[in-house]
């Protein structure tokens, strides 16, 4: 068993909130960070299927895509669906998170599932909705004690850059310093002007965990008044955002590609709105409901764009611009990502050695259906 803030730790670092969109609610929305989990189930909705199966199955936790609580509530009325769920998941105990823009727009998040799924390369987002801002830590240490704050540095977060952690400059050079009344200097003696060999390291970080790093390095650091140094920087960072935009491996007709993106997607139909004989070679997608970027992936070079829940109108606007559409469904393009984020956290939880068991809705089904 472990604590709620432990799982909760782990879906920042899987979606980090700060890729929400603004309006969105996402994190524990039911429940508190200090209650003991033993078992997860993880859903695209929570409904009343989820609810009886988390409360049989004895789990003390549903994480879902979609927000459970979105807006405010004013009254908790029991006979109603909402309100008569919160009563049944607080009568056992059971709490609730969502990661839901946050998981569309993360790395390894809905949108990259579904590139994976249908085999695109160079994939880009779609809407840039978050540009990581990156800063330069310089810190002067006294020779002995550089590898410890260099340590320090980087298990705080400081240091990477793409696949690699830990990364930091070091050069040589001598500090001086003048220790007052009052001081308790770790080198040298008050009153009197010390010259020490030590170390300048370089490092950089993304300015939202600065306060963690900085707090890391004081620790590490023997000094009373650590030298240290932060600038903003201009170097290109970490981007993402909604959607996605990426290339088949080959060039293929519209109507395969459609096929095989049915075939890839839990969904009993999909709708396509073909424009043009076209072949297609450049894809952009949006899961959920991504309507609102049919422009935006006309304007990006995109041959087809698949998303869900299209309107009539937007079906229109789509012909209108010239742009292939297919709808997989609101549901078919989410619901991969449940087995996915399951998978994930499982993975974490044997690398953690975290005593819990994780399950997955597997019965959930669109609410739609087609009459043939
Ligand atoms: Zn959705």
């Amino acid at each position: 068993m472990i604590k709620c803030q432990v799982i909760m730790d782990a879906m920042e670092k899987i979606a980090p909130r700060i890729l929400a969109e603004e309006w969105d609610n996402p994190g524990l929305l039911l429940g508190s960070p200090s209650q003991t989990i033993n078992k997860i189930i993880i859903c695209l909705d929570v409904n009343s299927q989820v609810v009886e199966k988390a409360i049989t199955e004895k789990c003390d936790l549903i994480i879902s895509h979609h927000p459970f609580i979105f807006h405010a509530i004013k009254k908790i009325r029991t006979d109603l669906p909402q309100g008569h769920l919160i009563q049944k998941l607080l009568q056992n105990n059971i709490a609730v998170f969502a990661a839901h823009t946050n998981l569309d727009s993360a790395h390894g998040g809905i949108n990259d599932l579904l590139c994976e799924l249908w085999n695109l390369h160079d994939v880009a987002p779609l809407d840039i909705s978050f540009q990581e801002e990156l800063v330069k830590l310089v810190v002067f240490v006294p020779e002995a004690h550089a590898e410890k704050v260099r340590l320090a540095l980087g298990k705080a977060g400081a240091g990477f850059i793409g696949n690699y952690s830990h990364c930091s400059f070091v050069s040589e050079g001598i500090g001086h310093f003048l220790p007052l009344e009052g001081t308790h200097p770790f080198i040298g003696k008050i009153g009197k002007i010390a010259a020490v060999k030590e170390i300048k390291v370089e490092t950089i970080l993304p300015l939202k965990i600065k306060d963690r790093v900085i707090k890391a390095m004081l620790k590490a650091h023997p000094y009373e008044e650590p030298a240290y140094e932060i600038y903003p920087l201009k170097t290109n960072a970490d981007i993402t955002g909604l959607g996605r935009i990426g290339e088949l491996p080959e060039e293929t007709s519209f109507v395969d590609f459609a096929a095989a993106v049915k075939a890839s997607l839990p969904a009993n139909n999909v709708r396509i709105v073909k424009v043009n004989d076209k072949k297609i070679k450049k894809v952009a997608l949006c899961s959920g409901a991504g309507a609102e970027f049919i422009d935006k992936a006309k304007m990006m070079g995109a041959d087809v764009y698949i998303t869900g829940d299209v309107k009539y109108h937007e079906a229109q606007r789509a012909q209108d611009l010239g742009i292939n559409l297919i709808d997989g469904g609101h549901f078919g393009t989410e619901y991969p990502i449940v087995r996915a984020l399951s998978a994930e956290l499982q993975t974490l939880a044997q690398e953690n050695d975290w005593q819990i068991k994780i399950i997955y809705d597997q019965n959930a089904r669109d609410p739609f259906e087609t009459l043939q």
